[in-house]
């Protein structure tokens, strides 16, 4: 099923996020992860691409195992930034082939080892190159992107990040995820200032369940994200306790994500990142909310 049509809903719909193994003796581990994430019978799974594209085939087998063992609908991420035309191509018909009908059209992060190669070199340089050879392949993908409402750390500033969305938008996708952030009130402010340069599609808020304190540190690092004061005070005193720290970290995504219903919000994306009891505590905290 297209998101497109599922997105339309009036209640509450959540979806989760899952990443495919690093090497293949990992791969069942994570397909038996993936499988009691997908069980739990969110709107839709969404499977990531590794940085650089190296576990690319992982992604595609992990969505096709969640279409045919669950009957979950899937978005299968795809990223460009290090591949050749070539390559990109080669997957999109992989993913023709899997009966994959939601794409998430990605550049891809600039990891280290891709910052000290030849750039000239690349095929792609932004998402929209990707948008564009999507809407070629002739599958009539749903196509999806990525947005932030903190901005593009590589943006100078939020118009032009702003600029560049519009521009993705128009080549074709037709819905947006965001980059995860820990005060709504951010989340509130860009969805007006997107809707104001003329940005209509559905944009589904991504909220990360921090569930231990080193994820503190690199949520910020890849993310560049704020942390408000009352998460902050919320790490300091349960940091140093593993079980405490998860039960917190998990009451503050399930607020983040009554707060967005209540303001309107119908489809929030939950980073569930590989853990089915995350993903259940979250579904508990809101039964009644969810029906
Ligand atoms: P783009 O849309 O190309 O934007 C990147 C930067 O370039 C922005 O600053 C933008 O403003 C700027 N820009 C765009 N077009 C132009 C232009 N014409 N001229 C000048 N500047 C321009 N990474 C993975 O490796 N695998 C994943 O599965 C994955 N999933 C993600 C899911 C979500 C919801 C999000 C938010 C991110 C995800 N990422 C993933 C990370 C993503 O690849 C990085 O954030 C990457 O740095 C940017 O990707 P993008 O698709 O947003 O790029």
């Amino acid at each position: 099923m297209k998101l497109t049509e599922l997105l339309r809903g009036d209640r509450l719909h959540l979806s989760f996020e899952v990443f495919p193994p690093k090497t293949s003796t990992a791969f069942e581990d994570v397909r038996a992860a993936v499988e009691e994430i997908a069980a739990l019978r969110p709107s839709f799974v969404s499977v990531t691409y590794g940085a650089g594209g190296g576990t690319s085939e992982f992604t595609l087998s992990i969505a096709e195992d969640i279409l045919r063992t669950q009957h979950v609908p899937t978005l299968a991420h795809l990223t460009c930034v290090s591949s050749t035309r070539e390559t990109v191509r080669e997957r999109i018909a992989a993913m023709k082939q899997a009966g994959i009908e939601n794409v998430m059209a990605l550049r891809g992060d600039l990891t280290p080892e891709l910052m000290n190669t030849d750039r000239s070199k690349w095929d792609y340089r932004y998402a929209i190159e990707l948008v564009r050879d999507l809407k070629e392949s002739g599958a009539d993908f749903c196509i999806g992107g990525a947005c932030y409402p903190e901005k593009h750390p590589e943006s100078a500033d939020s118009v032009e990040d702003i600029i560049h969305l519009k521009e993705k938008v128009d080549a074709g996708c037709e819905f947006l995820t965001t980059q995860m952030f820990f005060d709504n009130n951010l989340l509130y402010r860009y969805l007006y200032r997107i809707r104001e340069k003329g940005i209509e599609v559905p944009v589904i808020p991504g909220i990360m369940p921090i569930t231990n304190a080193k994820q503190v540190e690199r949520a910020i690092r890849l993310s560049g994200s704020f942390m408000p004061t009352r998460f902050r005070s919320l790490v300091d005193k349960f940091g140093s306790s593993p079980a405490a720290m998860k039960q917190a970290g998990i009451i503050y995504a399930t607020d983040q994500i009554i707060d967005l219903y209540a303001n309107g919000v119908k489809n929030v994306h939950v980073y569930t990142m590989n853990k089915p009891d995350v993903a259940a505590s979250i579904l508990k905290n809101l039964s009644d909310i969810l029906g």
